[in-house]
């Protein structure tokens, strides 16, 4: 293994996995805490999916260290803390927390803080990032639940978080180049700073960037840092050539399609399903909660479909029909009851003969995770932006899609199997 990144969620963690196998890294991702001792599979990039962006600090810090020993163990000649592109975090953190006790563990003192993502329109200049046009703090993410965001300096961000003081690459050293840059780093170690938080705002920059820093042992930032590293571990003779993959082999099976999603994306992507003639049933949780549907009837109703195209599970529903089984059942109860259904049907299906699974929601896609023991999933083709097919490693054979609500355009259930070889 080359890189090794720790992701502080789920789809953040298949978000840095995807660039960097579009980069030409073979990406393995693990889906939790590692085992201490478990084998790492074979891979140019490892990325532990962790959920430690909102958990207390103590158990983030314990499960990144974990996971950071476990990648070290296997061989990882450099750490990504990966967060998100709009530094998702309270004053307590977790991101500055993470960061020191990963820089003690690596033996640095020395690491730069760059969320930038343009192509997602998060860039830094001057140290202030900015989502689309305007400064984080005016964005959506002022009123986010969990971690309002209210500034928008990553300095002052970053510096009450972490310990030491944070120092500026500004645009125009980023613009001067990789060796502009390195000076610039040096400066400010002599200056006593642990972090430097680096402007960009094209991919250009995130590739001079990622040229500045290849011989720094811990990097923090969005999956945007990503882009630039493979050139780096190529330049140095350890990584081959090679294409991302345009199509997936999968073992010889059945397809089917789980959607507990019921965001406005995945009921198109439905409608298109519906309209392309795939056998559908759907899952009705006052039905579940009541016993006229079962897990196991639901998946002998799905593996008694013809065999030779997709079968479509789902209990997606528009938002007044959501109310009201959440008005009758309790929000979380109607939630849980179709989870735990979801992934006794997935475990069902797979025993059935199973092998292609695509699955919509991010939640529903956890449950079904665990249902299946899908410990590790090798990155495959990108599907639509943010989502690939992926091959478990470490669990059945089988592949899988693990699809966020709002991803995919209308036709992703139907288009998908074409990358399927
Ligand atoms: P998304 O990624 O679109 O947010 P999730 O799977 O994360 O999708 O969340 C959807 C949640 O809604 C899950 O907890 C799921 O069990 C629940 N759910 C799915 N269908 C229904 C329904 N018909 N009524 C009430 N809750 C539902």
């Amino acid at each position: 293994m080359l890189l090794g990144v720790i992701a502080d969620d789920m789809t953040g963690a298949t978000d840095v996995a995807l660039m960097l196998n579009r980069a030409g890294m073979r990406t393995v991702q693990l889906i939790g805490v590692p085992q201490p001792g478990a084998a790492m599979p074979a891979a140019d990039a490892v990325v532990v999916a962790l959920k430690s962006r909102t958990t207390p600090v103590a158990e983030a810090l314990a499960d990144s260290l974990t996971a950071c020993d476990a990648l070290l163990a296997a061989g990882a000649r450099q750490i990504l803390f990966k967060y998100c592109s709009t530094f998702d975090s309270t004053p307590a953190g977790n991101i500055g927390p993470v960061a020191d006790a990963l820089m003690e563990r690596l033996g640095t003192d020395f690491a730069i803080v760059c969320p930038a993502f343009p192509a997602n329109g998060r860039s830094i200049y001057q140290g202030y990032l900015f989502v689309g046009a305007v400064p984080l703090h005016e964005s959506s993410m002022k009123d986010h639940p969990l971690t309002p965001m209210r500034d928008s300096s990553l300095v002052r961000l970053m510096g009450a978080q972490a310990k030491g003081e944070v120092g500026l690459v500004d645009y125009a050293t980023v613009l001067a180049g990789s060796e502009a840059v390195r000076a610039r780093f040096a400066a400010l170690r002599g200056q006593g700073a642990r972090y430097a938080v680096t402007d960009a705002l094209t991919n250009d920059d995130l590739m001079t960037l990622g040229r500045a820093v290849a011989d720094h042992k811990l990097l923090t930032g969005g999956s945007g840092i990503a882009m630039g590293l493979p050139q780096n571990f190529r330049q140095a003779g350890l990584l081959p050539e090679r294409e991302a993959p345009a199509r997936l082999a999968a073992p010889a099976g059945r397809a089917g399609i789980l959607s507990g999603s019921c965001s406005a994306a995945t009921r198109g992507q439905i409608r298109a399903a519906l309209e392309t003639g795939y056998p559908a049933l759907k899952i009705d949780p006052l039905a579940l909660a009541e016993g006229r549907q079962t897990a196991a009837a639901l998946a002998d109703w799905a593996l008694s479909q013809p065999a030779d195209g997709p079968f479509l599970l789902y209990s997606s529903d528009d938002p007044a029909e959501v109310a009201a089984v959440q008005d009758r059942l309790g929000r979380e109860r109607a939630g849980s009851l179709v989870e735990e259904a979801f992934a006794e049907i997935a475990r069902r299906l797979v025993q059935g003969g199973v092998t292609r699974l695509l699955v919509a929601g991010g939640e529903t896609s956890g449950a079904v995770a665990l249902g299946l023991g899908l410990r590790s999933l090798e990155i495959g083709p990108e599907i639509d932006p943010g989502v690939p097919w992926t091959r478990v490693a470490a669990g059945p054979d089988m592949v899988v899609a693990l699809k966020s609500g709002n991803f995919g355009a209308p036709d992703f259930f139907v288009k998908a199997w074409g990358l399927l070889s």
